[in-house]
């Protein structure tokens, strides 16, 4: 079968290439993890999404092949349709919709209690990402225990899954941090980009009632700001006015959720939240950015208004739970808007050039391809 794949430490080798065809007892990850007797599910891949991560593997700048070989088949974000299970698999059947988690387990504590997704462990296995490969490929076989079923009726978002696992955990991580709080009920976020993550973001805040802002750099009019204004959020522009500004105008939020990409506004937005306000870094920088910011103003602040900060990464299986709900849930309250992220099909395997080409351009949204019927 066919695969997109990359050498990773070489720039710009994505290619398409031949490799075995997975069979139901075959080991897909021997070297991370075990899939126990009768616990496996073989996957046809129907689409796959893109993003920031694949990019920068291209460009050689993360990302590692699996021992013994030198290729890496790329992709983490599936959605697919189950052919055949082992014996003692109930949660999934033939013919049902999945999604697959990215991170297998290391050997740390929380991998052990089903935590990998927060590894204590400084090298991590991430299908499609470091040392296993990922769902850019006809068929995949995994453990049932990261397998996760997408409903029927939510098949057209059913790429979104995992970007959506993400969202899901980030910002139940900030309300877990902020029980600390007894009474935190925050009323007004910013969302930091306009991405797919700023996106989801955004609906999900505004699913829980709060006031959201979602500010990104091009002034709309374009189909950021429609979405946005679609799940009722507001959408500024940096270029009308900086986040202080918006801060002054609107009053500072309670909490911030960073999805730009950028270093800097990970700092900046430091520098507008409010006492006892949560900010969430979910931007993954690779290079070096130095930036000046007033370090005693910061954290004067921060100390005398309570202020934390949360880091979140990656989400297991039970974040892809949350992240599916969340999308349902968005569904109802905002038939249609959501599958509006979903910009850009590539058709087939054959089309990574034109997916690779479409990655540099930070106005695409979602890319994905379109693997099988
Ligand atoms: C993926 C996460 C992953 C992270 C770090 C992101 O693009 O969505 O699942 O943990 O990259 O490799
Ligand atoms: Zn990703």
């Amino acid at each position: 079968m066919k695969a997109v794949a990359v050498l990773p430490g070489k720039p710009n080798s994505v290619h398409l290439r031949d490799v075995p065809t997975p069979k139901l007892l075959e080991q897909p990850h021997p070297h991370v993890c075990l899939i126990p007797e009768g616990r496996a599910v073989l996957v046809k891949v129907l689409q796959v999404g893109v993003d920031a991560t694949d990019r920068e593997i291209n460009e050689a700048l993360y990302g590692n092949a699996p021992p013994g070989g030198e290729h890496l088949v790329i992709g983490h974000e599936c959605f697919g349709q189950v052919v055949e299970v082992g014996e003692k698999v109930t949660d999934v059947k033939p013919g049902d919709y999945v999604s697959c988690t990215v991170r297998r387990p290391g050997g740390s504590l929380f991998d052990v209690i089903g935590r990998n997704d927060i590894t204590s462990e400084e090298v991590y296995y991430e299908r499609g990402i470091n040392l296993c490969h990922g769902y850019l490929t006809e068929h995949f076989v995994d453990d049932a225990e990261y397998v996760v079923k997408v409903p029927q009726n939510l098949k057209h978002l059913g790429v979104l899954s995992e970007p959506a696992s993400v969202c899901a955990k980030a910002i139940e991580q900030a309300f877990l941090a902020q029980h600390r709080l007894q009474v935190w009920q925050p009323k007004r976020a910013f969302v930091l980009g306009a991405g797919q993550i700023g996106l989801l973001a955004t609906m999900m805040l505004k699913l829980r009632g709060i006031d959201v802002f979602t500010v990104a750099t091009r002034p709309g009019p374009h189909l950021k700001s429609e979405i946005v204004e679609a799940y009722g959020a507001t959408y500024v522009s940096t270029r009308q006015g900086t986040l202080a500004d918006l801060a002054r105008r609107v009053g500072k939020p309670d909490l911030i959720f960073e999805a730009t990409g950028n270093s800097e506004v990970c700092f900046r937005a430091m520098e507008v939240l409010a006492h006892n306000g949560a900010l969430i870094w979910t931007s993954i920088t690779g290079g070096k950015h130095e930036v000046t910011v007033d370090a005693a103003k910061i954290n004067l602040e921060w100390v005398l208004g309570n202020k934390l900060l949360v880091s979140s990464v990656n989400g297991n299986r039970r974040h892809f739970e949350l992240g599916l709900q969340a999308l349902s849930h968005g569904e109802h309250t905002y038939p249609g808007v959501t599958g509006k992220i979903l910009t850009r099909p590539i058709a087939g395997l054959g089309g990574y050039a034109e997916m690779m080409k479409l990655l540099e351009n930070n106005e695409a949204l979602k890319i994905f391809v379109n693997v099988a019927e």
